[in-house]
């Protein structure tokens, strides 16, 4: 196999001691695996803004164009000129969170093991919206079956690779909104047909909310619009412990962006006290993906020991601040990469 191109943006906030940790991660890969990247970087974000009056510059956008997949860390300020555009020109349409419960890391249920995927195009983030008098403003929801039809079909074939209880639930609010969701949810169901392997459920947003809480270990694939998305994928990484052990991946046909849930987290930035691992994960997802385009199946066992590596160090209480341990974030990616020495 080549040698991958990687787009890595640094980022803003903790990005820049995130995607150290990335790098260093990468460059271990490089000299001691089959595994191999060119790990280009990209200027983008608040920084970028500053600098050439634009978040994410021509030239940049031209580097990440030519690369194999891109690996972000958050932005600051400027994150909606980033990723929103990113977004749109790949038509990274599936938004992908897992949410899991970690050795020794509060959770609700010791046994959470569910990702969201939630439809990353339209929805009310479409930014439609005007005034219809002085004293009215209208947001337009945007719900087409194309978009439906993609995200579920995207679903139940996660839930059937994927080792889990083979359960798709569709999210949605179809009693309210009967038009839009009314069409994202008889899409799922006619979807689901295809798929009698897999156990298909519905759930109105409230109740999955409440459920979330109640019962995350009987979650396998959530499946919903992307605001819903948006609010339960937060709360399903809050659910196992915290948005620093949150990875996600933005999928489209040809081209996807790997990075954390989380957003720049300005409040600790450059305290080296950042959790790592929502970026370590998020390379295991870049793994996996690029492992499946280029049916490489080493990318998947390296992703896979990235995740070990981490587990191995949860189970031994070592861990970062905001998982209850002391570790500072370079420390936590030593120890990460003394663990895959020994693979
Ligand atoms: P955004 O609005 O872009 O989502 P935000 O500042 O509201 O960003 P985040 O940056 O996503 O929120 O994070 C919320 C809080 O969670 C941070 O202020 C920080 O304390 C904590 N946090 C987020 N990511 C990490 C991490 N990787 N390690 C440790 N703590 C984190």
């Amino acid at each position: 196999m080549g040698k991958y191109k990687v787009s890595l943006i640094q980022g803003d906030g903790i990005g820049p001691e995130l995607t150290n940790s990335a790098r260093r991660i990468l460059e271990y890969l490089n000299d001691n695996t089959l595994a191999k990247f060119d790990i280009i970087e990209i200027e983008a974000g608040d920084d970028a803004f500053i600098k050439y009056g634009q978040a994410l510059p021509e030239f940049s956008f031209d580097a990440i164009k030519k690369s194999d997949v891109c690996l972000k860390g958050p932005v600051g300020e400027r994150a909606a000129d980033v990723i929103l555009v990113l977004r749109r020109f790949f038509d990274l349409y599936a938004n992908v969170r897992p949410a899991k419960s970690y050795p020794k890391i509060k959770s609700i249920s010791p046994d959470v093991d569910l990702v969201t995927v939630r439809e990353n195009t339209e929805d009310v983030y479409l930014g439609w919206e005007f005034n219809a008098d002085s004293d009215t403003v209208v947001t337009l929801r945007i719900i087409s079956e194309k978009a439906c039809r993609r995200i579920a079909e995207y679903a139940f074939k996660a839930a059937i690779i994927r080792n889990g209880k083979k359960r798709v639930v569709s999210v949605h609010k179809a009693n309210v909104l009967r038009k839009s969701d009314g069409l994202f949810r008889n899409i799922c169901r006619e979807v689901s047909k295809k798929y009698p392997g897999i156990e298909y459920s519905e759930l109105y947003v409230d109740a999955a909310a409440m459920n979330l809480i109640r019962n995350p270990e009987d979650f396998d694939i959530i499946v919903t619009t992307n605001l819903f998305g948006d609010i339960l994928s937060d709360e399903a990484a809050q659910v196992v412990g915290g948005l620093g052990m949150g990875p996600a991946a933005n999928i489209g046909e040809q081209f996807s962006l790997f990075e954390p849930v989380h957003g720049a987290a300005f409040d600790i930035a450059g305290k080296n006290i950042a959790n790592p691992s929502s970026m370590l994960l998020s390379i295991k997802m870049m793994l996996e993906w690029l492992s499946d385009k280029f049916n490489d199946v080493n990318l998947y066992i390296q992703g896979k020991n990235i995740e070990n590596a981490i587990i191995s160090l949860l189970k031994k209480d070592q861990k970062t601040k905001d998982i209850g341990g002391r570790l500072s974030t370079v420390e936590f990616t030593n120890l990460v990469l003394e663990e895959l020495s020994r693979y």
